[in-house]
């Protein structure tokens, strides 16, 4: 939509045959163009003038339909009139206009929820039908019917009476068609032709073989004629039901007592080109990306990509950054540590406050931010705008979110002096912008390195931050060579913290350098969509054709397998359509605005370039890659079939634009294969079974989940990032998501005085066993920690991790944050109150939590006897009695997440040797359930569509999650 004018050009090119062909023939043919959504209302209005005035085509009448339910209806019709009287003027043909009410209200109601964009149409029946009759009040003149013939349709027989009524009195009857759908109200239609002397009547012709194609548009007949709102509902009733017929009579006359002579105005009326306005100063909402139906917005788009061909933006603010010395650097970071600290005494509310400001430069930035990322990074228009969006939306969410950091009860937070933001370039915006914006509202200065390929957009990202009133000291932009002042940089003792996207390896890489760097990562994935047989198949491929393409398949929740279960796998149909939508992929370079896909960072090479070039065993090429020019970028997109499960394509992160087939018997044979791979990060299912869809939910292992919709494309709240296995690092939690803040500070406990109280009152049966069988070996202040601790667990587990919650309640798209427990070892060292064991022990009690335990002391043997009803999957693995010497000894074949009560998180670091399959939580011990839980803890976040064609999914919608 962005190309609008090009968009126009090669419709018109396709449109113009059919078209001479109708002239052409003896008796000349009718063609008219039918309106489905908002957004094609001015791409098909320009169309029909631009192939009617085609001078071979002047002498030829054809049609257009407009639908009132849209304000923007009796605007466009006066532009087709002056347009239509122009060209009888010079000896063309009239036209005709079919005006109809819409029928794509449920869609469109879509499209507004999921982009917040406000509803294009009216959003009641009254003022769809008041607006109905002022269209046909306009147009029903001597004057106007003489360019433009009006076709009436609908079955409403208040106004099809109405409008004849109307059309005698004006006499203009001659110049209108009454119009109805064939197969409605057979009776009530004879009666209108007899009266009106002729009835044109409607209906789908499709090909036997395509004959499921129909089957959406005579649902859609149903649902319609279904809906009490409508007049069809009550058609047969409506001449003995007076009841009905008053109804009916009532809706008619509210309807015209409204009539006006105003033109309304569009509802969607955003415009890029304006000042902004200022958001809301408390509260979260996710911005709206640009909406490409508006005509201002496309030129704005347009001047933008005309700019990012040869724009400066970004050059000054890079190349002032350099830093090449080793000394600049130790006192860069020593002044960014001061600032940490005096950043982090302000309170939350005053950071937040600045984060605000920055969500709206950030918006202010919008042009820019797109501009500099077309340039760089080779982003299209529609994917730079919606990180422009996701960015912004980071600075409000954490605005937000850095409030609760001093409300936690029993923990007081410590923000990090100093955070090292390491991006990537596929992302170049929204993801650093989001590991700033996330590290300035935990308190923290920030030096951020931009990727080498996104240099200048990180640039003027920052800048914007700047502008909005963030101390350049505070946030430093570094441009450093990834060598050695890189490694001095990554590994200074004063960095307190590393937010890294990017390679598992990278992060290995890092910990080499500082074995105990406390690296926050999001890294690889290698993400699949399964498609079962009860998939809507259509929906199918173009979900995986998006999850796959978008951004030449360099997103890191891109889709590079799809798996094909059952007879899905020996669907014509199906492998069709996707070769069809993947070959049709228009691939350029994006100051081109019909690029759909965009060129890859650099020229492939590697194991980027084998999977574009090399088959492994038993694979073929549904369509091969082609390198499209000498730069090594431009590939044509590329699909592989046949791929075995455990093969290098199986198995092996590519970031680019192929995509392997692989098939399975059965979907749990295709849950195994979507499992069997390091990474977990997003992963996705196409099928309208509620059973099957529950027994993905259950095993998949993923932390990003996604049912019936694409896999890519994650939102600030509504889908928080992150996932599981090799695709995170360190003590994360999911960016975006309620839980990130909590992890970039450090937490110290609240002591408060022991109070008499022993109750375990309110706690689940299975915490309040553990604590009572622990009671014999602790002491009462011990065990009124574990007390309050256990309390303040269960209210954590009621308010924030119990339960699966849609915070965004969307209607139409379920989106759940839900959290899985996860294995867990605790080490007790030397020194430590038993008691802080027993607190955690508790807490993996309540989170379903597997453990294993290394104590420095005995455990009482009352609460050894407790661990056989810790939980329905809660189970203490093994328990091993040891010295922190012993531990230490054997720590190097831990792999996934450590409690470490007390001794040192650097010893265990370098046991382990850094390696990033080990999540340490060394923090003291403290009584919060919010921040103790989250250990024993994995977020989920499941997003699921809701809706059919915008009608309520009842078996998604009712899918326990
Ligand atoms: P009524 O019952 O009087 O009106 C129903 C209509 O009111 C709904 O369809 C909707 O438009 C509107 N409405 C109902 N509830 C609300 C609400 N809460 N808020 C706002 N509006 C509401 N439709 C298209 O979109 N594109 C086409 O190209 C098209 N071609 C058609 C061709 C023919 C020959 C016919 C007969 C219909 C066509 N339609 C088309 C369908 C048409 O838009 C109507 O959906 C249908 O005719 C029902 O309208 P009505 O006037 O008969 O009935």
């Amino acid at each position: 939509m962005w190309a609008f004018d090009d968009m126009v050009d090669r419709v018109v090119e396709r449109l113009t045959p059919l078209y001479e062909l109708a002239a052409a023939s003896t008796k000349a043919k009718f063609i008219n163009l039918d309106m489905e959504e908002f957004k094609d209302l001015d791409l098909t209005v320009a169309v029909f003038e631009k192939v009617l005035d085609n001078p071979k085509l002047r002498g030829l009448e054809a049609g257009i339909v407009l639908q009132a339910y849209l304000p923007d209806a009796l605007a466009a019709l006066k532009g087709l009139t002056k347009w239509a009287t122009d060209r009888k003027a010079i000896g063309g043909a009239g036209i005709k206009v079919r005006v109809v009410k819409g029928a794509n209200l449920a869609m469109e109601h879509v499209d507004a929820i999921m982009h917040d964009w406000p509803l294009a149409t009216y959003s009641s029946k009254r003022e769809t039908d008041t607006n109905y009759k002022r269209v046909l009040d306009w147009a029903f003149t001597p004057e106007r019917t003489r360019a433009v013939r009006i076709g009436v349709a609908g079955h409403n027989l208040f106004d099809v009476a109405h409008a004849w009524l109307l059309a005698k009195q004006r006499g203009v009857e001659k110049f209108v068609e009454f119009e109805m759908l064939l197969g409605m109200a057979t009776g009530q239609a004879d009666a209108v032709k007899r009266d009106v002397g002729g009835l044109l009547l409607y209906t789908p012709v499709v090909h036997p073989r395509e004959f499921d194609s129909a089957i959406s548009y005579l649902i859609r007949r149903l649902e319609e004629n279904a809906s009490n709102e409508n007049f069809m509902s009550g058609v047969f009733e409506l001449a003995d039901d007076k009841a009905v017929f008053d109804r009916e009579a009532k809706r008619f006359l509210d309807s015209l007592a409204e009539l006006d002579e105003v033109v309304p105005r569009s509802h969607r009326v955003q415009n890029r080109a304006r000042l902004l306005e200022v958001a809301k100063s408390t509260g979260f909402s996710n911005e709206a990306d640009t909406d490409p139906s508006i005509a201002e917005n496309r030129r704005w788009a347009n001047t933008v990509l005309q700019r990012s061909v040869d724009t400066r933006l970004g050059i000054d603010a890079i190349e002032a950054a350099r830093i090449t010395e080793s000394e600049v650097l130790a006192r860069t970071i020593q002044s960014a540590v001061r600032a940490g600290e005096a950043w982090g005494r302000q309170s939350p509310y005053e950071r937040s406050r600045v984060l605000r400001d920055a969500a709206d430069v950030l918006a202010a930035f919008r042009g820019r931010l797109i501009e500099i990322m077309a340039h760089e990074t080779g982003k299209t228009i529609a994917e730079g705008d919606v990180e422009v969006s996701e960015a912004v939306d980071f600075a409000r969410y954490y605005a937000e979110r850095a409030l609760e950091l001093d409300t936690i009860e029993g923990a007081t937070y410590h923000p990090p002096r100093l955070t090292m933001v390491v991006p990537p370039w596929n992302f170049p915006v929204a993801i650093p912008a989001g590991s700033v914006l996330a590290a300035l509202a935990a308190g923290s200065a920030v030096i951020i390195k931009p990727a080498p390929q996104a240099r200048r957009a990180g640039a003027v990202m920052v800048e914007a931050l700047w502008e909005a009133g963030v101390p350049r000291d505070l946030l430093v932009l570094a441009d450093i060579e990834e060598g050695e002042l890189g490694q001095q940089l990554i590994s200074d003792p004063a960095v307190d913290r590393v937010i890294l996207t990017g390679a598992w390896e990278t992060a290995k890489l890092f910990r080499s350098w500082r074995t105990d760097l406390p690296i926050l990562a999001e890294t690889s994935g290698k993400n699949s969509i399964i498609v079962t047989p009860s998939a809507d198949l259509d929906l199918a491929v173009a979900d995986v054709v998006k999850s796959a393409f978008g951004h030449a398949g360099q997103k890191c929740s891109a889709a590079s397998l799809v798996i094909l279960v059952g007879s899905v796998a020996t669907s014509e149909r199906f492998a069709r359509q996707l070769e069809d939508a993947v070959r049709t992929l228009r691939v350029g370079y994006p100051s081109d605005p019909l690029s759909q896909m965009g060129p890859i960072i650099e020229p492939a090479s590697g194991k980027l370039l084998s999977a574009l070039t090399t088959l492994g065993a038993g694979e073929q090429w549904l369509l091969q890659p082609r390198q499209l020019d000498e730069t090594g970028r431009l590939w044509s997109p590329g699909v592989r079939t046949g791929v075995q499960p455990g093969s290098a394509f199986h198995l092996t992160e590519y970031f680019g634009p192929v995509l392997g087939v692989m098939t399975a018997p059965t979907l749990h044979a295709a849950i195994a294969m979507q499992n069997a791979v390091d990474y977990g990060l997003t992963a996705g299912i196409h099928s309208l079974d509620a059973t099957e869809v529950s027994r993905w939910l259950e095993t998949v292992q993923a932390g990003n989940l996604y049912v019936n919709r694409g896999i890519t494309g994650a939102i600030v709240q509504r889908q928080p990032f992150g996932g599981w296995k090799r695709s995170t690092v360190g003590t994360s939690a999911k960016a975006g998501g309620p839980n990130y803040l909590l992890t970039l500070g450090s937490w110290s406990a609240i002591e408060t005085e022991p109070v008499s109280d022993i109750r375990l009152d309110g706690l689940s049966k299975r915490v309040s066993s553990v604590i009572k069988k622990a009671q014999s070996g602790i002491d009462f202040p011990d065990f009124d920690r574990v007390r309050r601790a256990a309390i303040s667990d269960e209210a954590a587990w009621n308010h924030h991790y119990g339960g699966s919650r849609d915070v965004s309640d969307l209607g139409v798209e379920r989106n759940v944050v839900r959290y899985r427990p996860v294995p867990v070892t605790l080490r007790l060292s030397e020194g430590e109150p038993l008691g802080h064991l027993v607190r955690l022990i508790a807490a993996a009690s309540l989170a379903d939590s597997r453990i294993t335990i290394s104590s420095a002391v005995p455990l009482p043997t009352t609460l050894v006897e407790s661990f056989d009803d810790l939980g329905p999957s809660a189970q203490v693995h093994d328990v091993m009695i040891e010295s922190d010497a012993s531990w230490l000894a054997h720590a190097a074949s831990l792999t996934g997440r450590v409690r470490l009560i007390g001794g040192s998180h650097i010893a265990l670091s370098d046991a382990v040797g850094g390696n990033p399959d080990v999540a340490i939580y060394s923090g003291p011990v403290t009584t919060s359930g919010r921040i103790e839980l989250l250990p024993f803890l994995r977020e989920q976040a499941v997003s699921i569509t809701a809706h059919r064609f915008g009608n309520p999914d009842r078996a998604m919608i009712g899918l326990p999650v």
